[in-house]
């Protein structure tokens, strides 16, 4: 199958998160599986200088309302996957990929519309055949009321990885894209007297999908707090909806070759592991003989951030270590580096970090995601190849992901949101580190096969629906 992704982040090339891992993995798997794939994402500062882009010539322009946008195409071929850059200079050529000084840029609408429009362009100037668009999250869910206006014929499927992200914006900015005005009605665009640009793509796909079952069902039977007011609507379109769970790259994530870490390991050879955890205490200054227990995430109130300052409270006094790597809201990074005063064993790296990120899934003995609503997670999956045991809320794709110890699994899950049962999570987890058991579980939990080809086929029976 011809298959376009639309995405605004993809690693290696740009990452602010678990999007651009997906973006990455999934077009490989279908590449692998005999697909030809082609994924366009917006060209980000640095992007052309670190990877060595072809630059194609082709160049397009988007008219607005606002005025004339060009763009100018450039690839990079790898693992049998086409990555589609566009270039303007103007809307992408920024410190940020959504926002700076924790602002969004008030112009998203219009930078993400047009590269959409853009995208749509340069399908038809490099004669890509295309048989099925498939769009993530609201930056791309512009992509579909231009294919409206344009009639193309393709498969048009949208997922959404983050329901709390809708793309709502004033509906001045339907005329000012030049999108159909018809479309602003209440069972399309139309958001409470506002453009939601995410309904829309709703509306206009062929099926939507989201990135795990767990998650799917929540929104099904959400009462408004998911959705935020699209729960009628959506389950209005429930028989086009559909959850797929993520999967993750393992030649990317992989202990036993990992660059950025000094010692590589694997189930075989588990010395290099403890050598990761001696390296990182070493370099944080904690005692290596405790429990580790690590953090990497949005610093953000999903991410059960704030839930994990509160019990703060009473775990500094647990004899742990704990270790957060992350950015994100304010009074969140205020609020653990106070913590972090408190706590003699408790580290905070405030910052995106590749590097560090990794060095930390192979250093700590348990993986804390104590998140208010997660609709997969990767760091989770992740953590558990790198042999770190998930302390997890039943949420989202968590439930899909992590089963608990008393059942069989190898993850310590709790269910309600509330400092009590992450407290009793985390004694459970101190429990299990100096049990005899520990190692059987961390072996179990690298034992996890979270790679992509069950999905990759789900995706394709949907695929096949509808071209
Ligand atoms: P999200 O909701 O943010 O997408 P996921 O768990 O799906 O969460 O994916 C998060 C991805 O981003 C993982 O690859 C994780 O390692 C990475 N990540 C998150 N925060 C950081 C950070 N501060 N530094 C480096 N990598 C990070």
């Amino acid at each position: 199958m011809k298959i376009a992704h639309l995405a605004s982040e993809v690693y290696p090339f740009s990452k602010t998160g678990g999007l651009a891992d997906v973006l990455s993995s999934l077009p490989k798997a279908q590449a692998a599986h005999g697909d030809e794939v082609c994924v366009f994402s917006p060209m980000y500062p640095g992007i052309a200088e670190r990877f060595r882009l072809e630059d194609t010539g082709l160049a397009t322009w988007v008219n607005t309302n606002r005025g004339v946008y060009d763009y100018r195409l450039f690839i990079k071929k790898t693992h049998g996957v086409k990555w589609c850059f566009l270039a303007n200079m103007f809307q992408f050529d920024r410190a940020g990929l959504y926002s700076a000084d924790g602002r969004d840029f008030d112009d998203n609408y219009l930078r993400f519309g047009c590269f959409c429009k853009a995208a749509l362009d340069f399908m038809e100037a490099m004669q890509f055949d295309c048989e099925v668009v498939h769009a993530h999250d609201w930056q791309t869910a512009f992509v579909f009321p231009y294919l409206n206006m344009q009639n193309r014929g393709y498969a048009k499927i949208f997922t959404i990885h983050n329901l709390a992200f809708q793309g709502v914006f004033d509906s001045s900015a339907i005329n000012e894209l030049k999108i159909d005005q018809q479309l602003n009605h209440l069972e399309c665009l139309e958001y409470w007297g506002k453009a939601n640009f995410m309904k829309g793509a709703i509306e206009l796909c062929d099926a939507f999908t989201t990135v795990s079952p767990g998650y799917a069902e929540e929104i099904l039977a959400d009462d408004g707090h998911l959705a935020l007011g699209l729960q009628d609507f959506i389950r209005a379109r429930a028989f086009k909806f559909r959850g797929i769970l993520n999967g993750i790259d393992y030649a990317d994530w992989n202990p036993a070759t990992d660059a950025c870490l000094d010692d590589n390991y694997a189930l075989n050879d588990m010395d290099g592991r403890f050598q990761c955890k001696l390296d990182l205490c070493r370099d944080f200054n904690l005692d290596p003989a405790k429990p580790l227990f690590t953090v990497i995430s949005r610093f953000t109130e999903q991410k059960g951030l704030l839930l994990l300052a509160e019990a703060l409270e009473e775990l500094k006094y647990r004899d742990i270590s704990l270790v957060l790597l992350g950015d994100g809201e304010r009074r969140i990074c205020d609020a653990l580096l106070a913590k972090a005063m408190q706590m003699p064993g408790m580290r905070v790296a405030i910052g995106y970090d590749n590097s560090l990120s990794r060095k930390l899934y192979a250093a700590a003995d348990f993986f804390l995601m104590p998140s208010l609503f997660e609709p997969c997670g990767l760091s989770q999956m992740i953590a558990m190849h790198y042999g770190a045991v998930p302390v997890v809320r039943y949420t989202g794709g968590l439930k899909n992901t992590v089963r608990d110890v008393c059942y069989g699994g190898c993850g310590i899950v709790f269910a309600d949101y509330t400092r009590a049962e992450l407290i009793n999570a985390v004694d459970r987890a101190i429990g299990l580190y100096h049990s005899p058991h520990m190692l059987e579980i961390r072996e179990r939990a690298m034992y996890q096969d979270f790679a992509w080809h069950k999905s990759c086929l789900e995706y394709e029976c949907l695929y096949k629906q509808f071209v």
